[in-house]
């Protein structure tokens, strides 16, 4: 039988003479024939690159190498590829090598924040785990590029135990959150041994899956892999499309597969310069996205990891797009734009500005349409004292089982049952000055 397209036809016949759709849909096949050199590139797309060019391209390969599954290697346009978002996406540039002052290795301190070397605790209730090294396409993006193709091999069960005693025995973690490398390479088999693990401790309340595999190897989602998953719900599933061209009849199957066994579907896109840097491309993606019943969930602002420079935007580019949603689409089209914080601060939200003054009992907003609006507060609002006494309160919690709560940051100079009023830097000037004077 023929493969969807010709083009599709063409590449897989220069890969496999005896190519077949039914080799093609093999996510095992499409693992096995990986472009992963600048000669096979140039071979599959006809591409011929000046020697200059070419010897540009192999150094940057060296240190930050090539995979991508013919499938996504497909979606290329060749007519004009230097301006085609899949190609930016998955083939390197030169600019690569440019590392500029603010770069670092590890922007995110995910290796400082790191209890086991499998795990980050970063969040009090969640983790990530990273569960594996692998990846079937390397995201010119990504945001571990320090790792990309390091030692492209699955943990030892003892490296992953590590990780699962330390969820274990840290009670307040119920949410762990598998991540890699991409979980989904690893076989049915091996996730169906993690997800059983994480799943008889007690305290967890959701696992979720961060996956690119819906996006680069759509054939990995098949029937017994959904049957694997559906043992461990509630399963929450991120995928990472961050094109509309990459919303395809084999990625709408896909999705769809993981729609229907019931798991809820959020998607991870990075805003990224000369790819979908464009609230019109922005906005045609969320629109598929929640057509396949997947819901945008983050937008990031491209880190500062080395080798990303020529791919971030300014964080202008991202308020700007989400200003050209919020209102003028479904509320659920609209992601959360974040920027994760150097250092290891977590995801930061950031939002055009609809708060526009406030006095003592009116606030006044701006709409989506540049409408200038009042709200009046209530006259008869009493503002309760919370002395976080629960039992003693009026208000029906009544939970055995609520969380505790502990304020902390900014909530904690909130809190009326607290005396924090200020937070300060741990090198205040003006404090050393007064404890020398004391
Ligand atoms: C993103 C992230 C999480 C999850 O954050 P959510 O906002 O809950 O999606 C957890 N841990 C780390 C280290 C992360 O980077």
């Amino acid at each position: 039988m023929k493969i969807y397209s010709s083009k599709q036809q063409i590449i897989a016949e220069k890969l496999d003479s005896d190519a077949v759709l039914e080799k093609w849909k093999d996510w095992r096949w499409q693992r096995r024939h990986v472009i992963t050199s600048i000669d096979t590139f140039e071979y599959l797309s006809g591409i011929r690159f000046t020697q200059n060019k070419k010897k540009e391209l192999v150094k940057t390969v060296q240190k930050f190498p090539l995979s991508i599954t013919p499938y996504y290697f497909s979606l290329i346009e060749f007519e004009d590829y230097n301006n085609d978002p899949i190609f930016k996406q998955a083939f390197p540039s030169p600019s690569e090598l440019i590392i500029s002052a603010s770069d670092m290795r590890d922007p995110l301190y995910e290796e400082k924040d790191s209890p086991v070397s499998s795990i980050t605790h970063r969040y009090p209730d969640r983790v990530l785990f990273h569960v594996s090294n692998i990846c079937s396409m390397y995201c010119r993006h990504c945001t571990r590029k320090r790792k990309v193709g390091d030692h492209d091999s699955i943990p030892s069960k003892q490296v992953l135990t590590e990780g699962i005693d330390f969820i274990k025995k840290t009670p307040q973690i119920r949410d762990v959150l598998l991540s890699g490398g991409d979980p989904l390479m690893l076989s049915d088999g091996y996730l169906d041994w993690l997800l059983g693990e994480l799943s008889r401790i007690p305290h967890l309340e959701v696992i979720r899956i961060g996956t690119r595999v819906p996006v680069v190897l759509p054939y990995r989602i098949t029937k017994e892999l959904v049957l694997t998953l559906s043992k461990y719900q509630p399963l929450w599933i991120n995928t990472h499309f961050n094109h509309p061209r990459e919303i395809t009849l084999s990625s709408r199957l896909a999705l769809k597969m993981l729609a229907d066994a019931g798991f809820p579907l959020g998607n991870q896109t990075v805003l990224l310069a000369g790819v979908n840097d464009c609230p019109r491309i922005i906005k045609r993606l969320v629109h598929k996205l929640v057509q396949n019943r997947v819901r945008p969930y983050y937008l990031y602002q491209c880190d500062l990891s080395e080798g990303l420079t020529h791919l971030r935007t300014s964080v202008g580019k991202g308020i700007e797009i989400i200003e050209s949603l919020i209102g003028h689409t479904s509320g659920f089209c609209v992601p959360t734009y974040v920027i994760d914080a150097p250092g290891g601060g977590g995801k930061i939200p950031i939002m055009p500005n609809y708060l526009i003054s406030w006095s003592t009992n009116k606030v006044v907003l701006r709409n989506y349409e540049g409408v200038i609006t009042t709200y009046k507060e209530p006259d008869s609002y009493e503002p309760v004292f919370c002395d976080r006494n629960c039992d003693e309160c009026t208000l029906q919690l009544k939970l055995d089982d609520a969380d505790e709560m502990r304020s902390v940051g900014i909530a904690k100079l909130l809190d009326d049952s607290q005396q924090t009023f200020s937070l300060i830097p741990e090198e205040n000037e003006r404090l050393e000055r007064r404890t020398i004077n004391e």
